[in-house]
């Protein structure tokens, strides 16, 4: 019975904390982890870098597949962040189709090749989920580093948006990296 109830209190714990869908972390956990993480990082003037990573022409993707393609579409991506970051990264899906990659000890440059990394590893292998034909999926990203005392929660994320944003006018497929301010 002890075990059972360690085992249920576990599942709770990790229902609270992760995507159901993806089994990545949850937005509450990231803003939770990051606002620490954020804190810890500017105090000891260490480097951190954050990835908004948005899926292209989602809504396409959906009304030409249905949802439940879709929905694999999603878990395969989540796979794909997971295989082409570190252990020390945080892969986390804060809505729809749009997640964030946590990187730790990770500068401006070095986070820039990460991005590169993730958005070839999606782009170079249509995604078998079980449709007529693999579908071809392609990720916009924006980088953002921590930077400066004032910095916070808010304003990376915002930075990083922005800078996915600057990438899908671009033309998609591609990374963007977002200035010092927002
Ligand atoms: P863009 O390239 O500009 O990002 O275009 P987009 O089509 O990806 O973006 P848009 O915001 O227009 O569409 C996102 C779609 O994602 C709309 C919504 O129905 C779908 N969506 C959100 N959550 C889920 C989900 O959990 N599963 C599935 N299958 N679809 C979802
Ligand atoms: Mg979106
Ligand atoms: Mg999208």
């Amino acid at each position: 019975y002890t075990e059972q109830l360690r085992m249920t209190v576990q599942a709770t714990i990790e229902m609270a904390v992760t995507d159901a869908l993806t089994g990545l972390y949850n937005r509450r956990y990231l803003e939770t982890h990051l606002t620490h993480m954020i804190d810890h990082y500017v105090n000891r003037s260490k480097v951190l870098s954050i990835l908004a990573v948005d899926v292209d022409f989602f809504k396409a993707i959906n009304d030409t597949h249905g949802h439940d393609a879709g929905d694999k579409v999603l878990q395969e991506l989540a796979q794909r962040l997971r295989d082409h970051t570190r252990s020390i990264d945080l892969c986390c899906r804060i809505g729809g189709e749009e997640f964030i990659v946590v990187l730790p000890n990770t500068d401006a440059m070095t986070a820039e090749k990460i991005a590169e990394r993730l958005r070839r590893a999606v782009a170079a292998k249509s995604f078998v989920i079980g449709t007529p034909a693999p579908v071809p999926v392609t990720i916009s990203a924006g980088i953002a580093t921590l930077s400066g005392l004032d910095d916070s929660l808010e304003k990376l994320l915002k930075r990083a948006d922005n800078a996915m944003y600057q990438a899908k006018r671009e033309g998609r497929n591609r990374i963007s990296k977002a200035g010092l301010v927002a």
